[in-house]
């Protein structure tokens, strides 16, 4: 792995946007296609390929004989190919190769002058859709998306649970996807798992779920049961993971009695094993052969209680004789309940745990053992995925002044959080599917906590900030509150993407005031008192700083920009060159060049930036300059203060 090491964390690790996928090869054919390629590196840790031809390029791995034999082995080992050569010649390399897209990679086409992204191949599946989108906006080309789910700004239907780890059960995919591109009502018949999707669908999507629709042609099935196998219409499942098996079994019982008594278990009450969150026991059974390997096999955590803990959990079928062997009257039904109410820490609203199928004992007549069962189902379903929280920076407004990984980072979330203003501004970046939340701006403590509790479920959030968010922005409000949670540091990971500050932006408007020292300074006094603020203005002033004051003026907040101009009038000349931008990048920019004594005459209001020059900065026809540095350059005598 390149990259320094930060902390913990690589750079190259905590850089990743696409964790997701193990691995993703990007494949070039030429110097120029090298150069597009490049970015990709870094920030989706891509290998470069590069024929003997180029053996030369940096940073690239030289495949060995033809492009078509180097295709047909990363097909085997790759989760996504990036291609940067002419579609055509793309479609015939892979031909030979594609077989079935709940397996094939992900194969996505750079064209070689950088415009264009473009999915070919496993859009939903392989998530070719969404890491096009993701390397369009780290490339700053367009998407080239040609699903119909895209053109109608859906989701996928069979990648639609993805962000909630539900997973995919039986179902005629095709026939459903079909319906839903072709217009017609399609019924949801939701038993459980989040409505979170329902909420940011387009407001002409095909989907019905509180009602019977009569002329649906196709339904989607949502919940830990399976669909009832003789629908009438075209019928796609997906199922949350909301089931805790509990399961109490004596020593040595064989691995196939464990999985015969689960499958058979589900079976009966119509349940589907994909709803499987995983499996919750008694301390003693956490070297279980039998029991471990059932975990494995299925990939299901095996979560362990004392007996003190199980004791506690009050359960319907309680037996003496269990709990004279072990010390806990009930291990199945009390382990499937506790770990159904404790997995996740539970939002307010959740519905409570509760026994779904109390205990069963299952054997098999040809083999030793027996095995309890019992099976809860909690009131939020199990993502198994690992949150992470992305802290961005979206610069002054304008697209062009946001950095690429910025982009890539809002395109690829699960989930964007941020003031409308802002989500309004990176609208042409967001993907169909995503949960778009936004809040009042006054309610950042509020999104904060919603962006924490998503992530902890195991989304991967963006918080979105104008400028950077790190300044007067979002990121100081996430951090603090996940230090007040005990967060560990590492989970959700947290990654802080830095943007273009309105200080730069408005400066870069001007020339150059911000050359020698400078510093900020927020006149809003929400969150600092004011006696604080008044402090750090006279030390600026009396230090000769060149000062940025932000959130200078509001319809409620007046004063404060006037006691800072009579403290900057102790120690600068009246004559001081002051900016005041307004909006700047965005479409309603304003640029006022104007001076200490004066520039209360203009306007300011909150979307204003006012810049104040040092001592030696100048004005020069509409620019203001801050000399590099002092030699040469005589200062304004300080004005005697009093
Ligand atoms: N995180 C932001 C600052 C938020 S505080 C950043 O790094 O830029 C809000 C203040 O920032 C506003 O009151 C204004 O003073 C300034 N500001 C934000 N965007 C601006 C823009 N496009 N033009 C001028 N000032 C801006």
């Amino acid at each position: 792995l390149r990259g320094k090491m930060v902390g913990h964390l690589s750079w190259h690790q905590s850089a990743l946007l696409f964790e997701d996928y193990s691995s993703i090869a990007a494949i070039a054919t030429t110097p120029v296609g090298v150069a597009q390629l490049q970015p990709l590196q870094s920030a989706l840790a891509t290998t470069l390929w590069v024929p003997a031809s180029l053996t030369d390029t940096p940073q690239t791995q030289t495949y060995p004989g033809s492009l078509k034999d180097h295709l047909s082995q990363l097909w085997e080992q790759t989760d996504a190919i990036v291609v940067c050569l002419a579609i055509g010649a793309v479609v015939r390399l892979i031909a030979p190769l594609l077989s079935h897209k709940s397996t094939d990679p992900a194969v996505i086409v750079v064209d070689e002058t950088g415009q264009f992204v473009v999915s070919l191949c496993g859009g939903h599946r392989a998530g070719s859709d969404r890491l096009t989108h993701t390397i369009a906006a780290l490339l700053g080309a367009t998407p080239v998306i040609t699903g119909a789910a895209q053109r109608a700004n859906l989701p996928g239907i069979d990648v639609l649970g993805e962000p909630f780890g539900w997973q995919r059960g039986d179902g005629d995919w095709t026939a459903v996807s079909a319906a839903i591109a072709r217009g017609e009502s399609v019924q949801v018949l939701q038993s459980g798992g989040t409505t979170l999707w329902r909420d940011h669908l387009p407001p002409e999507h095909p989907f019905q779920w509180d009602s019977p629709v009569p002329d649906a042609t196709a339904q989607v099935w949502i919940g830990p049961e399976l669909p009832p196998g003789d629908a009438a219409i075209s019928t796609v499942a997906w199922h949350p993971r909301l089931l805790w098996v509990g399961i109490g079994c004596e020593r040595g019982t064989p691995a196939a009695v464990i999985d015969h008594a689960i499958r058979t278990v589900f079976q009966a009450h119509g349940l589907a094993e994909a709803a499987i969150a995983g499996i919750a026991t008694l301390d003693l059974k956490a070297d279980e052969v039998g029991l471990l390997a059932v975990c494995r096999d299925r990939q299901l955590p095996l979560q362990c209680f004392t007996a003190g803990q199980l004791q506690a959990m009050p359960v319907p079928n309680p037996s003496a004789v269990v709990a004279a062997e072990v010390g806990t009257p009930s291990v199945a039904e009390a382990s499937a309940l506790l770990q159904a109410q404790t997995a996740i820490a539970q939002a307010p609203d959740t519905p409570p745990a509760w026994l779904r199928v109390p205990k069963q004992v299952v054997r098999l007549p040809d083999q030793p053992g027996a095995v309890t069962i019992a099976i809860a189902q909690a009131g939020q379903e199990w993502t198994g995925r690992t949150g992470k929280l992305w802290l961005v920076g979206t610069g002054p407004g304008d697209l062009s002044q946001i950095t690429p990984a910025a982009k890539g980072a809002i395109a690829t979330a699960d989930v964007v959080i941020g003031y409308s203003l802002y989500m309004d501004l990176v609208k042409p970046l967001l993907r169909p599917g995503q949960i778009i939340e936004t809040l009042p701006i006054t309610q950042e403590r509020q999104r904060a906590e919603r962006a924490i509790a998503l992530a902890n479920w195991g989304l991967t959030v963006a918080v979105i900030s104008s400028g950077d968010c790190g300044i007067y922005g979002m990121a100081g409000l996430v951090m603090e509150q996940l230090q007040a949670q005990g967060w560990d540091g590492k989970t959700p990971a947290v990654r802080v993407f830095p943007g273009i500050t309105a200080l730069q932006s408005a400066a870069s408007r001007v020339g150059s005031p911000l050359m020698h020292d400078f510093c900020a300074i927020s006149l809003s006094d929400l969150l600092t008192p004011w006696p604080m603020i008044e402090k750090r203005l006279l030390a600026a002033a009396q230090a000769d700083f060149v000062v940025a004051l932000y959130n200078p003026k509001s319809q409620t907040r007046t004063e404060q920009i006037a006691i800072a101009q009579r403290i900057f009038l102790q120690y600068r000349s009246p004559q001081t060159p002051v900016a005041l931008v307004r909006s700047a990048y965005r479409s309603d920019e304003t640029v006022t060049l104007s001076t200490l004594a004066e520039f209360l005459t203009h306007p300011v209001d909150m979307l204003t930036t006012v810049l104040i020059g040092n001592q030696s900065t100048r004005r020069h026809a509409d620019w203001m300059i801050t000399p590099r540095g002092y030699l040469g350059f005589e200062s304004t005598p300080v004005p005697s203060c009093g």
